[in-house]
């Protein structure tokens, strides 16, 4: 195994990763921008380097000053956690011609799940279930487009192929408006992802987000570790996930659990990672897969029990995975709220210095965050400054505990969207469960016009 650990990220998850590192006798070398010098999990990590001013695209999205990071200390292996450069192709590339492993899937891998027409094309190959779409790319031709949209079907949802973070999507309900659309998601895919590619999808209309978790190893075998949850969205982004899925029949998540695990025999994967799918009318449709961790992970170890970031860690270094199919086992259900310091109706960033701050605890309670009392936010980065998970025999103790735990939790001296989550444990809606992706803007909504 190795001995030394460089974690190229920030925040909670930099945290995690350091302390999966720990439990494993790795040292690590933590790698920080200038305005998160002082930041707790710097301080204990074994090392910490420096690599640029605050703005990520000079600290933690610059590869040479990572690399020379992990020369000059030494370390063997680099995680990348997730966002920044966890899902660049170019960056694993680097990290593996300098002499360093990347804990993460290979190279090409990364670059054929990168881009959502690829990884599409490589899905439906694989016998994955995708959504009704284009065939890949949208051709030149506007009455092309049109004939294709109308083989689908509107709504539609032109998508660009580069995007991510929920951003470069653009529902289409007539044909009179779709050159248009087409033409601008393609511009906004341009400049926000340097790649104008744009697909077209059916556009669901009231379906759920459920993802399935997967783990590789590079001697062939592969396993799923069952599904999560995230239809609690907002803007196309997940706020709140759980696992298992509520009323998910276990036969049909076994069923796409499977299929999961065939296409990364199939494809070569290794490492952790997440097919995506939109679920409706009892169907599994793929959108996209993640080839890294994910924020939402913890709910899925809080089932099975399996550390999902040290079994990437043991992949990593050429381990085969521990356990088959048949060992993993589901137990309880776990919940997970994303504490973003934002306010929690319209979503604006609420930087600052948190001026008191207790965590809850109890039975089946657990807090991945770095922050801590007179921790400044700062306000270049993510708005996301921890997790609270809660788990419980049944879903209703999860709920149950996740109710207690947030109404211990004090966050004060910036805004959170805790509020919004205790709402949503009062909810008449969420409590019953198999919310769809679109509940949560209309509550929302709803909440407006009642002001
Ligand atoms: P990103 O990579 O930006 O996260 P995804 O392809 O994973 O983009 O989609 C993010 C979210 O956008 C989904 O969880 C869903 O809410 C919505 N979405 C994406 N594709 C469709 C679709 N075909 N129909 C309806 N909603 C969709």
């Amino acid at each position: 195994m190795f001995e030394k650990i460089l974690i190229a990220n920030r925040g909670e998850i930099a945290l995690r990763i350091q302390r999966a590192c720990r439990e494993m006798g790795i040292k690590t070398v933590a790698v920080h921008s200038v305005a998160d010098a002082d930041a707790k999990y710097v301080k204990l990590a074994d090392e910490s380097v420096c690599i640029g001013p605050a703005q990520s695209n000079l600290s933690y999205l610059n590869v040479p000053a990572i690399i020379s990071a992990a020369e000059v200390t030494d370390a063997e292996a680099i995680h990348p956690g997730y966002g920044f450069l966890s899902e660049n192709a170019d960056f694993a590339e680097r990290v593996e011609q300098s002499g360093f492993v990347f804990i993460g899937p290979r190279p090409d891998t990364i670059r054929l799940m990168g881009d959502k027409v690829s990884a599409k094309n490589a899905m439906k190959a694989a016998g994955v279930p995708c959504v009704p779409g284009s065939d890949g790319a949208l051709p030149e031709d506007p009455q092309e487009i049109i004939r294709i949209a109308n083989g689908i079907g509107f709504p539609v949802i032109i998508k660009a192929a580069g995007g991510g973070g929920g951003r470069g999507m653009r529902v289409v309900h007539t044909e009179a408006a779709l050159p248009n659309a087409v033409s601008m998601t393609q511009a906004e895919a341009q400049s926000a992802f340097g790649n104008p590619t744009v697909y077209m999808e059916k556009y669901l209309e009231n379906p759920r987000h459920i993802e399935i978790q997967v783990l590789a190893d590079e001697h062939g075998d592969a396993v799923h570790l069952g599904e999560r949850d995230c239809s609690m969205q907002r803007r196309h982004q997940k706020i709140l996930e759980e696992a298992p899925a509520p009323g998910l029949p276990a036969k049909l998540r076994d069923k796409i659990g499977a299929r999961c695990a065939e296409a990364c025999r199939t494809i070569g994967y290794r490492g952790a990672g997440t097919f995506e799918f939109l679920y409706e009318n009892g169907e599994f449709c793929f959108i996209e897969m993640n080839t890294r961790v994910q924020v939402e992970h913890p709910v899925t170890e809080q089932i099975t029990g399996i550390d999902i970031v040290q079994e990437q860690i043991r992949v990593a270094g050429g381990e085969k995975l521990r356990f088959r199919q048949k060992d993993i086992q589901f137990r309880g259900h776990a919940i997970e709220c994303r504490i973003n310091a934002e306010n929690p109706y319209t979503f604006v960033p609420s930087p600052g210095r948190i001026s008191l701050y207790h965590t809850p605890g109890g039975p089946g309670i657990r807090v991945d965050s770095h922050v801590y009392q007179n921790y400044l936010v700062p306000p270049y980065y993510d708005s996301m400054i921890g997790k609270l998970i809660a788990h419980g025999d049944t879903r209703e103790q999860a709920i149950a505990r996740m109710r207690t735990a947030l109404s211990e939790m004090v966050v004060e001296g910036i805004q959170t969207n805790i509020p919004l989550h205790q709402d949503l444990m009062t909810d008449a809606a969420f409590l019953q469960g198999g919310t769809s992706i679109h509940y949560l803007e209309q509550k929302l909504a709803n909440l407006k016009k009642a002001e």
